[in-house]
């Protein structure tokens, strides 16, 4: 029995978890669960799971929820608020795997607690990974922490990997990825059409259901420009081993090519609950609730170089991580302002790349060789999005 503790546990991916969750309950036990300010979602959960720990970040959140405790069948449970709280309930000695499914910057430190205290860590919070970088994967091989990547495309290169692999150690055999792409919402629209995209289409992802932030980054592709420099850490390879390969289909999760000509794919429905209960279950399986792969329906399976004018973030990822240092850290920060002015209505789709660029474009490069220069690059970079966006909403 292990006992997991589930970061941004009201969210997507968070929910797709505590379903495998509950089809296990012979193996897993939950310990904590968190989230930012949905009370009635972690509510809900708490019913259900009865764990010990419910974090909630947000202070006056956090109180209403404690009042709501109170009184209810639920008032032995511990409710903490604040971020540091997501530290500590990462750590416990109770808990042997670590769900890190918070979104964005927010999940980094509560990730690589995970990580140092030697957790089993399942990640999807691939922007704590983007901007920590050689830190985080340090932190891996310093304590002995199995990291498992819960993202669909990395999970799957992992699977494809040979066997017994461990994450952040190149296997020599494997000379490239095929990282592979659904190409979003806008594959196929004309480019002068895209900068009058709207939120709403834009999250309007055509195979997979996620999260707004994520969602945006697949239209803009630059998700596939994180995950291409999250696939660089996980497996040591450099950004010229990583081939971006748009397969609208979504059946492939991605490719290994290895010296002798082989190259391997691991493939499956869309359903996030496969990568998760493959983290889950490793290096046994289970079930997952996934829908088998029906390759009758499937019928054919197309794939197409991306074209990087018509998708600049991705370009833009790839700069980042040659540049290397702290680049990445800019490129991230950056990219969650912009994506937030977008949802937010206060930019055009179409400006995303641009703040980023700009931002790149103006800061030197720092070798990212501690946490607290990764952290100032990150505060330096949110500030001079905005002021680039106050610019262009001018
Ligand atoms: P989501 O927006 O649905 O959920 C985010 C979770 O993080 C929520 O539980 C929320 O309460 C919590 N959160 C948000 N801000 C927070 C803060 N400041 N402090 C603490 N908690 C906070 O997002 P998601 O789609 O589940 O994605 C989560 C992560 O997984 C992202 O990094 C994403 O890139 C990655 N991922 C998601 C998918 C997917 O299918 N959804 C696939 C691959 C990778
Ligand atoms: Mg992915």
């Amino acid at each position: 029995m292990k006992g997991i503790c589930i970061l941004g546990a009201t969210g997507s991916i968070g929910v797709s978890t505590l379903d495998v969750v509950a089809r296990h309950p012979d193996r897993y036990k939950v310990v904590a669960l968190t989230a930012n300010k949905n009370i009635d979602a972690l509510y809900e959960q708490c019913l259900q799971h009865r764990p010990e720990y419910a974090v909630v970040v947000d202070e006056n959140k956090a109180q209403l929820f404690t009042e709501k405790l109170k009184n209810s069948e639920l008032s032995d449970i511990k409710v903490l608020s604040g971020s540091e709280a997501l530290e500590k309930v990462a750590t416990l000695d109770t808990v042997d795997s670590v769900m890190a499914a918070i979104v964005g910057a927010a999940g980094l430190l509560s990730g690589l607690a995970a990580a140092k205290a030697g957790k089993t860590v399942l990640l999807a919070n691939k922007e704590a990974l983007v901007m920590s970088g050689d830190i985080f994967m340090q932190a891996v091989t310093d304590s002995g922490a199995h990291l498992l990547p819960i993202d669909s495309e990395h999970n799957a290169i992992f699977q494809c990997m040979p066997g017994g692999y461990t994450a952040g150690v190149r296997a020599k055999e494997a000379r490239r990825i095929l990282l592979t792409a659904s190409g979003g919402p806008f594959r196929n629209m004309p480019v002068e059409q895209m900068a009058n995209v709207t939120p709403d289409q834009a999250v309007a992802h055509p195979n997979w259901d996620m999260g707004r932030k994520i969602s945006v980054d697949s239209a803009t592709m630059m998700n596939k420009g994180l995950e291409m420099i999250e696939a660089c850490l996980l497996f040591d390879m450099s950004p010229e081993q990583i081939q971006v390969v748009i397969h609208p289909q979504s059946v492939i999760h991605s490719m290994v090519d290895y010296i002798d000509g082989t190259v391997l794919a691991q493939m499956g429905n869309p359903d996030m609950r496969i990568p998760i209960a493959h983290a889950m279950a490793w290096p046994e399986r289970f079930d997952s609730g996934a829908k088998p792969l029906n390759i009758f329906e499937v019928r054919h399976m197309d794939f197409e170089e991306p074209n990087l004018e018509r998708f600049p973030c991705l370009r833009l990822a790839y700069k980042a991580m040659k540049a290397g240092g702290t680049m990445p850290a800019v490129l991230n920060a950056a990219n969650e302002i912009a994506v937030e002015a977008f949802l937010n209505e206060q930019v055009r789709f179409t400006d995303i790349p641009v703040i980023i660029e700009r931002c790149m474009d103006a800061t030197k490069i720092r070798p990212a060789d501690s946490l607290a220069i990764v952290l100032e690059v990150d505060q330096q970079a949110r500030i001079m999005a905005k002021q680039i966006i106050d610019e262009l909403k001018n």
